[in-house]
């Protein structure tokens, strides 16, 4: 049977950004923005490129927990700085990745990195939340620092750019990040008139956000910086021709079909699970992080 390209379902513009903490200002594209079912992703905040003001006072998300899932922050100008209840703490630059999983619980806070925020300048970035399996949710904590010289790199030929995987795998090349269900996340960076495919199982749940630049997709759609195209699972691949020079963060997995119950920052399977994660959290047995 011949393959065929994965159609588009729908090219989403950013909805109005909400403050997240003091300082991030984010556009949520799902699940609160548009209801398009991304699983085994659950959430994309994309805080897009805005200049940043410097100031003296310490800006951005204090001590939160988290539980049944993981959090994927990948910034793209600025730096944030992390710590967490387990112990590990990090600056995330652009290029790098930090990939934590929360599993049975983690506190953690997110700032401006110290320098940034003092001097301000260009700042953007994507935070993902990726889902648990049922039976990985209560699974003990994890930590991913990964650096830009270790996201595996493809260079495509004819010029046109170059795919970083970061995780799953794009031909020959696997991503760094070791992930509970299979899932790809990639950085495309196309040449003006550069070209690629890239085949996904038909049931990965599938979209792309346009950090920067403008790209066709399959042909004959269209988007800009800070969109995101959505596409139906009726194909193997998508076809993607960059208008102007682009970088895309590129986004496939196949669906967690289990239940889903969340409340704030808990992503459980059920309401009683939600209970339990309150309780737990009201009794500190989620550890200790500094304010
Ligand atoms: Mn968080």
């Amino acid at each position: 049977m011949q393959s065929r390209v994965k159609s588009i379902a729908l090219v989403l513009d950013p909805v109005r950004p909400q403050p997240v903490g003091d300082g991030f200002n984010v556009s949520n594209f799902f699940p609160r923005g548009y209801k398009i079912k991304m699983s085994p992703f659950f959430l994309l905040d994309y805080n897009a490129r805005t200049e940043l003001a410097g100031s003296e006072e310490p800006r951005g998300v204090g001590v939160h927990p988290h539980r049944g899932f993981e959090t994927v922050t990948i910034p793209y100008y600025g730096a944030i700085a992390h710590e967490d209840s387990a112990g590990n703490t990090g600056i995330i630059y652009p290029g790098d990745v930090q990939w934590m999983t929360a599993a049975r619980g983690i506190l953690h806070k997110e700032y401006y990195e110290k320098e940034f925020n003092k001097s301000g300048g260009i700042f953007q970035t994507v935070q993902l939340w990726v889902n648990l399996p049922a039976k990985d949710k209560m699974s003990t904590p994890k930590y991913q620092s990964i650096k830009h010289a270790d996201i595996g790199k493809v260079i495509l030929p004819d010029g046109a750019g170059i795919v970083e995987v970061i995780a799953g795998d794009y031909l020959e090349t696997k991503g760094p990040a070791s992930t509970f269900t299979p899932l790809n996340v990639f950085n495309a960076k196309l040449n003006p008139g550069g070209t690629v495919v890239i085949n996904f199982p038909r049931e990965y749940n599938t979209g792309l956000l346009v950090i920067e630049g403008q790209i066709t997709v399959n042909d004959n759609n269209t988007a800009v910086e800070n969109q995101f195209i959505y596409f139906n699972n009726d194909g193997e691949s998508i076809s993607l021709c960059a208008s102007e020079k682009c970088t895309l963060l590129i986004l496939s997995g196949q669906p967690i079909n289990e239940p889903i119950a969340q409340y704030g920052p808990f992503l459980m399977n059920r309401p009683e699970e939600i209970q339990q994660a309150i309780e737990d959290y009201n009794q500190g047995r989620f550890g200790y992080l500094e304010e």
